[in-house]
């Protein structure tokens, strides 16, 4: 069998969903990944992601948690383009769909190990296959780039 295309992805987790979506505006996708396309540590992600979004938090507070827990393992340039890309991404999701959990009006956000704030946004504690399954049901990348296919294969 024999495919053309202009971009080879390998992996259906986040990294490789998030890069094909922006690949396919430029040309055609092929995703290959392992198995299943949902097998993949995104889609057992559950409890959530940290981001600054309180007004209660900084960028700066994270980035400082971060380098802590990091335990000098950590490149704070590194640490602080992270944390501060994060809203943006997190936005991004949100446009893909992805439903976090809210409460009242504003989005739930829970606290874990070595944060000061809370900071994670989460699905319910399904956060990765929510994701995942948003991606899936985006019109976009099969709009954008009618070939784009999903090839289970391992490499
Ligand atoms: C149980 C669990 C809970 C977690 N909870 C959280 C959490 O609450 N919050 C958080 O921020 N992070 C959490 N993580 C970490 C988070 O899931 C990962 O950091 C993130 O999903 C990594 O995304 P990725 O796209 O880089 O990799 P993955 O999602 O692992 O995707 C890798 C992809 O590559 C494919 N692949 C691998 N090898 C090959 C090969 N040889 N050939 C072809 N394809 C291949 C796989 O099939 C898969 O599709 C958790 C991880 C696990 C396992």
């Amino acid at each position: 069998m024999k495919f053309e295309n202009d971009f080879l992805v390998i992996g259906s987790g986040i990294a490789g969903l998030s890069f094909a979506l922006q690949a396919a505006a430029h040309g055609k996708v092929a995703i290959v990944t392992k198995r299943d396309i949902s097998e993949s540590a995104t889609n057992y992600a559950q409890g959530g992601i940290a981001t600054v979004s309180s007004k209660d938090d900084t960028f700066d507070a994270h980035v400082e948690d971060t380098l802590v827990a990091g335990a000098g393992i950590c490149h704070e340039d590194v640490v602080r383009m992270v944390v501060e890309e994060g809203p943006a991404v997190i936005s991004s999701l949100i446009d893909w769909g992805v439903k976090f959990t809210t409460s009242g009006d504003t989005y739930d956000l829970t606290r874990e190990g070595g944060h000061s704030q809370r900071r994670i946004l989460h699905a319910e504690d399904i956060t990765g296959r929510e994701i995942q399954r948003r991606w899936w049901l985006l019109p976009g990348p099969m709009k954008i780039s009618p070939f784009m296919k999903t090839i289970s294969a391992s490499i």
